[in-house]
């Protein structure tokens, strides 16, 4: 394989012929020298091919050369003249692989609108901002793993499809292999579970949590990063169908933990993106949200701020004259409160705690007040909340009784609960949206943009 063009950016001038391969971002032309800029993903930057017109022999071939075509070109690396860059590559032959027409090539070289470029999301990789995006989503998985690695956490592979509902919300996916035009019902008139694929209800998971948890109370530490499925009918710029999450579960853990873990997690992500995608975020801080890698770099050096839900109320009262949804205790929180909290209130992120049970999910665990629970909300400025945690509901009797107040049938969770009869311990986790993450490293205002093809409700398109 031959060099990356990252890689011959790095490299001093020098005789030996080297290959650049790539595509077209731009040709210029005079009388006596054709300029192409070749991009391969690698990095934001292109290499500058240089063509000697009066010496390159295959003048046919560079006609045929336009934006978006991919081409190998062998040459010298030399010192480049321009401010530009450091070297350029002088070309003595090129092999044009695939041309791309001037007349129909979707992505000429203005730029181009993020909507638009939904539309065209098989070919909006080659664009500077998704190849950054590309890039930065690399780069915090690889954080991810690296972080629990070194954490001694496990990488656990939850279920994708599951026959229970994590977070008691019902907005799932259903998945059947049923005849949709002739569903067997029994004699009731009820859906026959019994006949479908699965011989009961079966969905695509919303969260690997349940699962996750077993894993936790038998190595102590562990996590998932997988996709889950929301079908959440909110046409918002935060919310997809279909989005990936890392959750992490530990053992003898109580929130106290689990904060201090979210924390270290994030500001361990956030410094691994500022050191090895600096170009990409010099980019993003230039070109989509004005200052955003100092803004990361700042979070990353400052503590959290921690506020109990209650207080967090107290403060938003005080200016529920100005939200669309006026807020008192009991309310559950929206995004426009999220960001009041952490934009105006705390100037940074927050870590909102103590949430009333009614507006959280059942396996939280129970103050002793009887009304609130450990969770644990971490909300960011533009976005709102990036991660919901708690300590877990570690006794079986809470649990149980918690459940049936909900409504939830605590036999359909006897595995669950299983947990809680033998070895009970306290513990704790959490989910991060991964997309919301790289939205808010990014600064890309809609999460449609930060995910190759963005799945919403009547979005599926390729
Ligand atoms: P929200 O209130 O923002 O809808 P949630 O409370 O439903 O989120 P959780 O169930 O706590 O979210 O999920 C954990 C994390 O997963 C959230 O903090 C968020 O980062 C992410 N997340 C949740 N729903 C979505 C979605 N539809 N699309 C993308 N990310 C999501
Ligand atoms: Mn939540």
């Amino acid at each position: 394989m031959n060099d990356r063009i990252s890689q011959l950016l790095k490299r001093a001038p020098g005789p030996a012929p080297v290959v650049a391969e790539g595509w077209v971002r731009t040709k210029r032309e005079s009388k006596t020298v054709c300029f192409l800029e070749l991009n391969d993903g690698s990095c934001l930057k292109g290499l500058q091919v240089v063509v000697d017109l009066e010496t390159f022999a295959d003048a046919a071939v560079l006609g045929r050369i336009t934006t978006g075509a991919a081409v190998a070109c062998t040459g010298e690396l030399t010192a480049s003249p321009g401010g530009n860059q450091d070297v350029e590559l002088k070309a003595s032959s090129i092999t044009l692989h695939g041309e791309a027409p001037a007349d129909t090539y979707p992505l000429q070289k203005k730029r181009h609108s993020l909507e638009y470029l939904r539309e065209i999301a098989h070919l909006r990789a080659r664009t500077n901002t998704m190849g950054a995006v590309a890039r930065v989503r690399h780069a915090v998985s690889y954080a991810v793993h690296s972080y629990f690695n070194e954490k001694g956490f496990y990488y656990v592979h939850t279920p994708i499809i599951s026959t229970s509902d994590a977070e008691g919300a019902g907005e799932m996916f259903q998945v059947t292999t049923f005849d949709l035009d002739n569903i067997p019902r029994s004699e009731e008139g009820t859906i026959d579970y019994a006949q479908d694929f699965f011989g009961r209800k079966a969905s695509l998971t919303v969260s690997g949590q349940l699962e996750g948890e077993t894993y936790a109370l038998a190595l102590k530490n562990i996590y998932t990063f997988g996709p889950t499925f929301r079908a959440e009918n909110s046409n918002t710029k935060r919310h997809l169908s279909e989005f990936w999450m890392i959750e992490p579960e530990m053992s003898f853990c109580t929130l106290e933990g689990d904060m201090a873990i979210a924390e270290e997690f994030l500001k361990y992500v956030f410094s691994y993106v500022l050191e090895h995608c600096a170009e990409d975020m010099a980019f993003f801080s230039q070109w989509v949200e004005k200052g955003v890698a100092e803004t990361l770099r700042t979070v990353v050096e400052k503590p959290f701020v921690h506020m109990t839900y209650t207080d967090a109320i107290v403060e938003l009262e005080k200016n529920n004259d100005k939200f669309d949804f006026p807020v008192k205790w009991g309310s559950d929180l929206q995004t426009e409160h999220e960001r009041y909290l952490t934009e105006q209130v705390c100037k940074g992120p927050v870590i909102v705690t103590d949430y009333p049970k009614e507006i959280k999910a059942f396996y939280m665990k129970l103050n002793e007040d009887g009304k609130t629970v450990r969770a644990m909300d971490v909300l960011v400025p533009r976005l709102g909340e990036i991660i919901g945690g708690s300590e877990r509901e570690s006794r079986l009797e809470v649990l149980t009784e918690r459940m049936t107040s909900l409504g939830l049938d605590p036999a359909d969770y006897w595995w669950y609960l299983d947990l809680r009869r033998y070895g009970s311990v306290p513990h704790a986790g959490f989910g991060l949206g991964f997309d919301r993450a790289i939205q808010y490293i990014t600064g890309m205002q809609n999460i449609r943009d930060v995910i190759p093809y963005p799945r919403a409700a009547k979005q599926a398109d390729f």
